[in-house]
């Protein structure tokens, strides 16, 4: 193993207090790295460090801005293989869904390079004589980035990358499974010409530097994504003190299969959304709504394809489905296939733990036939973890896509524009896909979602700038 990765604080490489080791899911015998873990008087030191350098940035000019976003989203693009590697080892994904990320996050960067040139604001007559009013967009502050596991380069990417864009500074904590993939975006941002505090990293647990962030009344809006225990703590914590405060935690996504669909392209639909990245993403399909003329076929073909899915680990080819990323979520979703199996729910394939050449935290894909009041079809397990629903026509299989608490993204499988327009009026979800798998979006458009999926200002796109700036209406009279 190589050195010890240590935190980025105030332009310098800093130990931490204790030491921590990275797994690699698919092989435990050989982790990623150790890296260094900070405390929570660290975490202060970073805070400091971004609120004393957070002037300077606000200051820089557009081009400045650009021209370190250009150079990190270029690095990013250049190494995709290696990054991609490097995730694909540390949280489990596929090797091809890694590069695609690494690829995607430098996109991100280089995205936002342009937005930084793109501030706009608005001039308008007042409606009294002989004023102009001018509305502009300046800095937040501090910006705390608290990211999850799932998508190590990308979720960072599309924070980091906006709050710099928009003249804010940074302090950076990444998931504790993932500190290997946060130190390699930081090594790249060490280099890409910031003055130093304007961004920062800390690795260490939630319980500490997370909420030394959410603490901290230098920090000044605060942007987490993760699971929704943890997302209405820091809600409160951030609202009850006033900071800023956008969250996007879980999903419970459905998809629906008319019975006009084709069969083929619904079965691929829900095979990624479902299970692809191991079933860990945000807007994984995991409530497949299917009507009822079709659902045995639909079911059938779904038990055909998962049959060829192939688990291994992440890094071999012809691997589709890595390692669940943690033994702790691997536990979730055992506790969960028991549940589906008490509750009645019927599984139609998959949910065995996979013995692979190294020893991982390998599972197959499970699909169950459910029912809408069970806990498989109503909870976030993110896992690979899907169940069937039956709806009797396209109107009781839209009342089921909206029966949630989550609201992130639904998708529909029809050759009817009529139905597919109606979905696209009336679920009720920041996203919908038609003829889509619920998961892959676009980067330079918003994310998001409603109920208790997302809370504040979107991500992405240009309505990152919702959460990223705060508006000024200045007067002037001639
Ligand atoms: P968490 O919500 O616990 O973690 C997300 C981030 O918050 C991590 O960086 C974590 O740090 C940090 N955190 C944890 N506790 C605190 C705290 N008290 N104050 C401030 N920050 C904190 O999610 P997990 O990663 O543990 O995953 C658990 C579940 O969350 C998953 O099984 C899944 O259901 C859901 N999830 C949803 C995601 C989504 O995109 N919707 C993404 C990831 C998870 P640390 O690494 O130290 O725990």
């Amino acid at each position: 193993m190589q050195e010890i990765l240590k935190n980025y604080i105030n332009g310098r490489w800093e130990t931490g207090t204790t030491v921590g080791t990275s797994e690699n899911p698919s092989d435990l015998a050989a982790p990623v790295a150790e890296y260094a873990r900070a405390d929570e008087p660290q975490a202060r030191l970073a805070i400091h460090a971004a609120s004393e350098a957070a002037g300077t940035w606000a200051a820089s000019t557009p081009q400045r801005r650009a021209d370190v976003l250009d150079f990190v989203g270029s690095e990013i693009v250049a190494r995709k293989e290696e990054l991609g590697a490097l995730l694909a080892r540390e949280e489990g994904k596929t090797l091809p869904e890694a590069i695609a990320e690494a690829a995607r996050a430098g996109q991100i960067f280089k995205f936002f390079a342009g937005e930084a040139l793109r501030i706009a604001g608005d001039k308008l007559a007042s409606v009294r004589p002989d004023i102009d009013v001018e509305v502009t967009r300046e800095p937040v502050g501090v910006v705390a980035i608290i990211a999850p596991w799932n998508f190590p380069f990308a979720i960072p990417a599309w924070k980091i990358a906006p709050a710099l864009a928009y003249g804010n500074s940074v302090v950076f904590k990444p998931a504790e499974l993932v500190p290997a993939c946060g130190w390699a975006l930081a090594e790249i941002l060490s280099r890409s010409g910031l003055p130093a505090g304007v961004f920062n990293l800390v690795n260490g647990s939630g319980r500490q530097v997370g909420q030394a962030m959410i603490d901290s009344p230098l920090v000044d809006a605060i942007s987490f994504t993760g699971s929704e225990a943890t997302g209405a703590n820091v809600r409160r914590q951030a609202v009850a003190r006033g900071a800023k405060v956008q969250l996007e935690m879980g999903g419970k996504n459905p998809l629906v299969v008319l019975a006009d669909a084709d069969i083929a392209r619904a079965v691929e639909c829900a095979i990624n959304g479902a299970f692809y990245s191991t079933g860990q993403r945000c807007t994984a399909s995991s409530r497949i709504i299917v009507e009822r003329a079709v659902h045995d076929r639909f079911v059938a073909a779904m038990r055909e394809r998962m049959k060829q899915l192939k688990v291994g680990p992440a890094l071999t080819r012809g691997s589709d489905i890595g390692p669940v990323a943690s033994r702790q979520q691997l536990e979730q979703n055992q506790s969960y296939l028991q549940i589906a199996h008490d509750e009645g729910a019927e599984l139609v394939e998959g949910g065995k733990l996979v013995r692979c050449e190294s020893k991982g935290h390998y599972m197959s894909p499970a699909l169950f036939l459910a029912r809408p009041e069970q806990r498989v079809a109503r909870e976030e397990i993110f896992g690979p973890i899907a169940a069937v629903l039956q709806a009797d026509d396209y109107e009781h299989a839209l009342a089921l896509a909206n029966d949630t608490d989550y609201g992130l993204c639904a998708g529909i499988c029809t050759t009817s524009l009529k139905h597919a327009s109606h979905f696209k009026r009336h679920a009720q979800a920041g996203m919908v896909m038609v003829n889509l798998p619920t998961a892959g979006v676009d980067y330079h458009v918003p994310f998001g979602g409603r109920k208790a999926s997302s809370y504040g200002p979107r991500e992405q796109g240009r309505y990152a700038a919702e959460f990223y700036t705060t508006v000024k209406t200045a007067y002037t009279c001639a």
